[in-house]
Parts: C-alpha cells; sequence; structure tokens
C-alpha cells in the first residue's frame, strides 16, 4: 500500500480520571482528522487515579458508545508513548490544549517525543471555548467537597464520581 493511501491513526493518550466533557470535545473532533482514533488510557499508577484503570477504560468506553463514533477505540496502555503510538500503527499524537498553564508542559513533552521518533506528529487541538477550563483534577476537587460537576462531565460520569466520593467520604467543614 503506497504512504497516501495508507489508513491514518491517531492516537489521543491521556489519564482520564474521569473522563469530561472538555475531553469528549477533544474526542469528537479528532475523531474527523483521522481514519481511526485510538484513545491511549494511561494505567501508570504514579497519578494515583480516584478511578482504576478498568474503571477509566470502562467510562471512556461508554462516553464513545454514547457519542456514536464508529471510528474510535480505547486502549490501556503502560509504556512509552512513542512505543505504544508506533505499535498501534499511529502517525499523529492528539492533545488537547487550554489555556497558558498546559502550553510549557505540553511544549516540552511535544518536544522530546519529537526527539524520541520523528515521524509522529503531535497535533493540538482545541476544545470549546466553553469547555476549556475544565480539569477532571477541579473536578475531583469539586466532588470531593460536595460541589456540582454537572457541568463539566456527562450525567453517567457525573453518577460514578458521586459514587466514589460517597465511599472515600466527602470532605470540607465550615
Ligand atoms: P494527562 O495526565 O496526560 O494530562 P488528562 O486526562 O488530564 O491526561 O488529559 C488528556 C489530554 O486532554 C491532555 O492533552 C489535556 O491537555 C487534554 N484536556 C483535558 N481537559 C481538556 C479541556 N477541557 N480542553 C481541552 N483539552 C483538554
Amino acid at each position: 500500500m503506497s504512504e497516501q493511501s495508507a489508513a491514518r491513526i491517531g492516537v489521543y493518550p491521556g489519564t482520564f480520571d474521569p473522563i469530561t466533557l472538555g475531553h469528549s470535545d477533544i474526542i469528537r473532533r479528532g475523531a474527523k482528522l483521522v481514519d481511526r482514533l485510538i484513545i491511549g488510557v494511561t494505567t501508570n499508577p504514579s497519578k494515583n487515579p480516584m478511578f482504576t484503570t478498568d474503571e477509566r477504560l470502562a467510562m471512556v468506553r461508554r462516553e464513545i458508545a454514547d457519542m456514536r463514533l464508529g471510528n474510535v477505540e480505547v486502549v490501556g496502555f503502560n509504556a512509552l508513548l512513542m512505543k505504544f503510538a508506533r505499535a498501534q500503527g499511529a502517525s499523529v499524537i492528539l492533545r488537547g490544549l487550554r489555556a497558558v498553564a498546559d502550553f510549557e508542559y505540553e511544549y516540552q513533552m511535544a518536544g522530546m517525543n519529537q526527539q524520541i521518533d520523528d515521524e509522529i506528529e503531535t497535533v493540538f487541538l482545541m476544545a470549546d471555548v466553553s469547555l476549556q477550563p475544565i480539569a477532571s483534577r477541579l473536578v475531583k476537587e469539586i466532588a470531593l467537597f460536595g460541589g456540582n460537576i454537572a457541568p463539566f462531565v456527562s450525567h453517567a460520569v457525573c453518577e460514578d464520581v458521586e459514587r466514589r466520593v460517597g465511599e472515600i467520604g466527602r470532605q470540607g467543614d465550615y
């Protein structure tokens, strides 16, 4: 097969702890840019996630099914991103870029990844302006302190987070 006719495969890696409406928006946009989009859910335990790998994989799979995107699949990985991307046959890494705060980290990571494998391009996408401030870390923080996370995650994820917060105990006192 010539390079021009080969399917373009993209990898969108992340922790997705939990998947937010910001992530879903990036997935929807990314799925239009490639023939196949592989969502790489990192299983790296050092991030101390609220949800286990299996829970995060299931949550992302459920969101994809709800979005009815036929060219997206979800894969767990615990490896160097560029090795994972190459093993998946990807030519593009997708990352979401929020405000200035994301820039330095993403710039550094894309630069180093370029040195590791110069044939795989990192492409940055912007979520809808209304979804840009959303971050998984803040969703968890708001939920732990009893705030309403409904504007930031799907209904199903909202229930998952509230159930987990119920298990580990709400925080805050004033
Ligand atoms: P990681 O631990 O790799 O940063 P995340 O799950 O937090 O994993 O994020 C995965 C990707 O999605 C990152 O590129 C991040 O910048 C992007 N992202 C997360 N939230 C948003 C958002 N609200 N808008 C745009 N991009 C986002």
